[in-house]
Order: C-alpha cells, then sequence, then structure tokens
C-alpha cells in the first residue's frame, strides 16, 4: 500500500498516519520531521531548512525531493509507506510521480483530510496549550505567525494537489472534523476499495 495523506497543518495526518502504519504494516514518512532530524542534527540539508520552516515557508522542492528519493529506497519501505506532508507542491507531485515509476510502482490513493480553517486555528492552539503544559519543547513553527504562514502556502501551493490527483482518479476525500477514530474508519473504508483497482476513479466520501 503506498499512499498520501493530504491536508492543512493541525488536520491529523500524524495522528491517522499512525493508525495506519499499525494496521498496513507500512511506514509513514514525514518529510516535517525528516527535515526537523536534520536541522537538530546540523546537517547541510538542516542548515539550509532552519530557518525557512521557523518562517513556516515551504523548503525548496529539490531539496525535499532529494530526501523523499533516498527514503522510499530504503528497505523498511518495501512494503509500503504513507507520505505525510510530502508532496506539497505540484512539481514535487511529478518528481514523485518519477520516482515511483523507474522502480515500477505506483500510489494506490491520496486521502484528502478536510477540514474547517478556525478548527485548525483552535487544534493547533490546544496543542500548544497541552505541551506547553507538560513541559515539551515546541516546535519552532508552533506559533501563530508560522501558522498563518504555513496555512498560506498550504493553499496556495499544497491544495491545488486535490485537483491534479482527482485528474488521475487517485483522490478520496475524507471529512476530517469527524472523531479520530471515525475517520480512522473512513479511510480504511476508501483504502479498501483502492486497493487492487488497477484503474480508479475519483471518489468523495464525507
Ligand atoms: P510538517 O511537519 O509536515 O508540518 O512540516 C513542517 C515544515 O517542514 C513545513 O512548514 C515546511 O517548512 C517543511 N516541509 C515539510 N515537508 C515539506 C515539503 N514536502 N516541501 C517543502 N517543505 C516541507
Amino acid at each position: 500500500m503506498r499512499l498520501i495523506l493530504l491536508g492543512p497543518p493541525g488536520a491529523g495526518k500524524g495522528t491517522q498516519a499512525q493508525h495506519l502504519v499499525k494496521s498496513y504494516a507500512i511506514v509513514q514518512l514525514s518529510t516535517g520531521d525528516m527535515l526537523r532530524a536534520a536541522v537538530k542534527a546540523g546537517t547541510p540539508v538542516g542548515l539550509k531548512a532552519k530557518d525557512i520552516m521557523a518562517r513556516g515557508d515551504l523548503v525548496p522542492d529539490e531539496v525535499v525531493v532529494a530526501i523523499v528519493a533516498d527514503r522510499i529506497s530504503e528497505p523498511d519501505a518495501a512494503n509500503g509507506f504513507i507520505l505525510d506532508g510530502f508532496p506539497r507542491t505540484v512539481p514535487q507531485a511529478e518528481a514523485l510521480e518519477r520516482m515511483l515509476a523507474e522502480k515500477g510502482l505506483a500510489l494506490d490513493a491520496v486521502v484528502e483530510l478536510k477540514v474547517d480553517e478556525k478548527a485548525l486555528l483552535h487544534r493547533v492552539e490546544t496543542r500548544v496549550r497541552e505541551m506547553t503544559a507538560r513541559g515539551e519543547a515546541l516546535r519552532a513553527d508552533d506559533n501563530a505567525d508560522a501558522l498563518k504562514t504555513r496555512l498560506e502556502a498550504y493553499r496556495s501551493q499544497t491544495a491545488p494537489l486535490a485537483a491534479y490527483y482527482q485528474g488521475k482518479g487517485k483522490l478520496r476525500t475524507i471529512d476530517g472534523m469527524a472523531p479520530i477514530a471515525d475517520v480512522g474508519k473512513a479511510i480504511d473504508a476508501v483504502l479498501k476499495t483502492a486497493a487492487g483497482e488497477s484503474r480508479s476513479t475519483s471518489a468523495a466520501v464525507r
């Protein structure tokens, strides 16, 4: 199973990815996590990405594409993967398609989590409050300014991917405002139909 989780920051992609990792025995590939690890380790990629990420802007396509190309070639990705936070631009989606085609692979589905923007701000504020209360370190981009930039980046550069994948018959849209368990069930349901479909038609589940 190879799939993409598409949705704005705070939509619940990470939470749902963890559930899918267990159900399908596949790996979660989060470019945000990979980039944060690179920043922490002070690698050349990390140095390049650090300030961009703290502002909430997107890291250049060629940087993330190279990271993903390396990562999906690792043995643990052979059984399948969930891309969480990648692709975020149409050129990244095109690069992904090329790298999968080179391996004779294709995506099974692109699952879009639709959420209300006001709820996103609320979710992120709640996460910040809870993490602060637990004494946990906040992400450099967990603040109102960066979140605004992240949402703008999503709207202008990532949201067009829904139409891109709809055109390819891969898009499955889920109501991301439902309770976590219900979102998980809705994803399971669309993946059941997506698996094994050689030629999918686009569908919307609400
Ligand atoms: P995330 O954890 O997915 O919210 O990503 C955190 C930050 O990492 C984003 O705001 C971007 O600065 C950067 N980032 C993660 N994935 C990508 C991507 N596919 N393309 C460009 N920048 C990315």
